[in-house]
Protein backbone atom coordinates (compact mmCIF):
# COMPACT_ATOMS: atom_id res chain seq x y z
CA UNK A 1 0.00 0.00 0.00
CA UNK A 2 1.01 3.21 0.60
CA UNK A 3 4.83 3.33 1.97
CA UNK A 4 5.81 6.99 3.35
CA UNK A 5 5.55 9.84 2.32
CA UNK A 6 8.58 10.01 -0.98
CA UNK A 7 8.74 13.96 -0.84
CA UNK A 8 6.92 17.64 -0.57
CA UNK A 9 6.81 19.41 -3.68
CA UNK A 10 7.21 22.76 -3.52
CA UNK A 11 6.98 25.29 -5.99
CA UNK A 12 9.45 28.45 -6.76
CA UNK A 13 10.48 30.71 -8.58
CA UNK A 14 14.11 30.25 -9.17
CA UNK A 15 16.26 27.40 -7.74
CA UNK A 16 19.63 29.62 -7.27
CA UNK A 17 17.18 32.25 -4.98
CA UNK A 18 15.64 29.23 -2.99
CA UNK A 19 18.28 26.56 -2.49
CA UNK A 20 20.36 28.48 0.27
CA UNK A 21 17.62 28.63 2.81
CA UNK A 22 17.73 24.71 2.43
CA UNK A 23 21.52 24.27 2.01
CA UNK A 24 22.62 27.28 4.26
CA UNK A 25 20.28 27.82 6.78
CA UNK A 26 18.32 24.48 7.62
CA UNK A 27 21.47 22.66 6.61
CA UNK A 28 20.34 19.93 4.66
CA UNK A 29 21.67 18.07 2.03
CA UNK A 30 21.42 18.80 -1.79
CA UNK A 31 20.73 14.99 -3.53
CA UNK A 32 21.03 17.12 -7.39
CA UNK A 33 19.36 19.19 -9.42
CA UNK A 34 17.77 17.41 -12.32
CA UNK A 35 15.75 18.61 -15.32
CA UNK A 36 12.50 16.92 -16.55
CA UNK A 37 11.90 18.02 -19.38
CA UNK A 38 8.69 15.83 -19.74
CA UNK A 39 6.92 18.02 -16.74
CA UNK A 40 8.67 21.00 -18.19
CA UNK A 41 10.91 21.46 -14.27
CA UNK A 42 13.74 22.16 -13.29
CA UNK A 43 13.73 19.59 -10.23
CA UNK A 44 16.28 19.84 -6.80
CA UNK A 45 16.31 17.44 -4.28
CA UNK A 46 17.00 17.70 -0.81
CA UNK A 47 17.32 14.94 1.77
CA UNK A 48 15.43 15.87 4.61
CA UNK A 49 15.85 12.81 7.16
CA UNK A 50 13.90 10.00 5.41
CA UNK A 51 12.20 12.06 2.82
CA UNK A 52 12.67 14.61 1.21
CA UNK A 53 11.81 17.96 -0.22
CA UNK A 54 11.63 18.39 -3.97
CA UNK A 55 11.76 22.08 -5.33
CA UNK A 56 10.31 23.11 -8.66
CA UNK A 57 11.07 25.65 -11.24
CA UNK A 58 9.39 25.87 -14.07
CA UNK A 59 11.28 25.63 -17.33
CA UNK A 60 8.96 27.90 -19.50
CA UNK A 61 5.64 30.18 -18.88
CA UNK A 62 3.43 26.76 -20.20
CA UNK A 63 4.56 24.52 -17.40
CA UNK A 64 2.43 23.74 -15.04
CA UNK A 65 4.64 24.97 -12.26
CA UNK A 66 4.52 28.73 -13.89
CA UNK A 67 1.07 28.21 -14.16
CA UNK A 68 1.04 27.53 -10.39
CA UNK A 69 3.41 30.29 -9.38
CA UNK A 70 1.19 32.74 -11.22
CA UNK A 71 -2.05 31.74 -9.90
CA UNK A 72 -0.95 30.93 -6.19
CA UNK A 73 2.43 31.95 -5.31
CA UNK A 74 5.57 30.27 -4.48
CA UNK A 75 4.59 27.27 -2.12
CA UNK A 76 3.91 23.58 -1.49
CA UNK A 77 2.22 22.32 -4.35
CA UNK A 78 2.30 18.76 -4.00
CA UNK A 79 2.77 15.70 -1.81
CA UNK A 80 4.31 12.66 -2.97
CA UNK A 81 3.13 9.15 -0.97
CA UNK A 82 5.60 6.32 -2.12
CA UNK A 83 4.00 3.58 -3.38
CA UNK A 84 4.87 -0.15 -4.74
CA UNK A 85 3.08 -1.45 -7.94
CA UNK A 86 2.11 1.63 -8.94
CA UNK A 87 -0.36 0.49 -11.63
CA UNK A 88 -2.54 -1.56 -9.32
CA UNK A 89 -2.66 1.81 -6.85
CA UNK A 90 -4.51 3.65 -9.52
CA UNK A 91 -6.87 0.76 -10.41
CA UNK A 92 -7.66 0.56 -7.17
CA UNK A 93 -7.91 4.13 -6.46
CA UNK A 94 -9.81 4.61 -10.18
CA UNK A 95 -12.32 1.95 -8.28
CA UNK A 96 -12.91 4.18 -5.24
CA UNK A 97 -14.14 6.70 -7.49
CA UNK A 98 -11.32 9.10 -6.88
CA UNK A 99 -10.05 10.66 -10.22
CA UNK A 100 -6.82 10.72 -11.55
CA UNK A 101 -5.02 13.05 -13.84
CA UNK A 102 -2.93 10.38 -14.97
CA UNK A 103 -4.60 6.99 -16.17
CA UNK A 104 -1.60 5.26 -16.32
CA UNK A 105 1.62 6.05 -14.57
CA UNK A 106 4.34 7.97 -16.46
CA UNK A 107 8.17 9.06 -16.01
CA UNK A 108 9.38 11.40 -13.55
CA UNK A 109 12.77 12.25 -11.74
CA UNK A 110 14.74 9.61 -10.60
CA UNK A 111 13.17 7.56 -13.11
CA UNK A 112 10.88 6.91 -11.01
CA UNK A 113 7.22 5.95 -11.82
CA UNK A 114 4.60 8.89 -10.75
CA UNK A 115 0.84 9.76 -11.58
CA UNK A 116 -0.95 12.59 -10.04
CA UNK A 117 -4.52 12.20 -8.42
CA UNK A 118 -6.80 14.62 -9.23
CA UNK A 119 -7.12 17.81 -6.49
CA UNK A 120 -10.93 17.49 -7.01
CA UNK A 121 -11.28 13.96 -5.74
CA UNK A 122 -9.22 14.61 -2.47
CA UNK A 123 -9.91 18.12 -1.06
CA UNK A 124 -7.61 20.54 -2.92
CA UNK A 125 -4.20 18.82 -1.87
CA UNK A 126 -2.65 17.41 -5.11
CA UNK A 127 -1.33 13.79 -4.69
CA UNK A 128 1.38 11.91 -6.73
CA UNK A 129 1.97 8.85 -6.33
CA UNK A 130 5.39 7.47 -7.12
CA UNK A 131 7.52 4.06 -7.49
CA UNK A 132 11.01 4.46 -7.41
CA UNK A 133 12.97 2.21 -8.98
CA UNK A 134 14.38 -0.91 -7.08
ZN1 LIG B 1 6.95 15.19 -6.95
Amino acid sequence: MIKNIDHIGIAVRSLEEALPLYTETLQLELEGIETVESQGVKVAFILAGNTRLELLEALSPESPIAKFIEKRGEGVHHVALGVDNIEDRIQQIKEAGLRMIDETSRLGAHHAKVAFIHPKSTASILYELTERPE
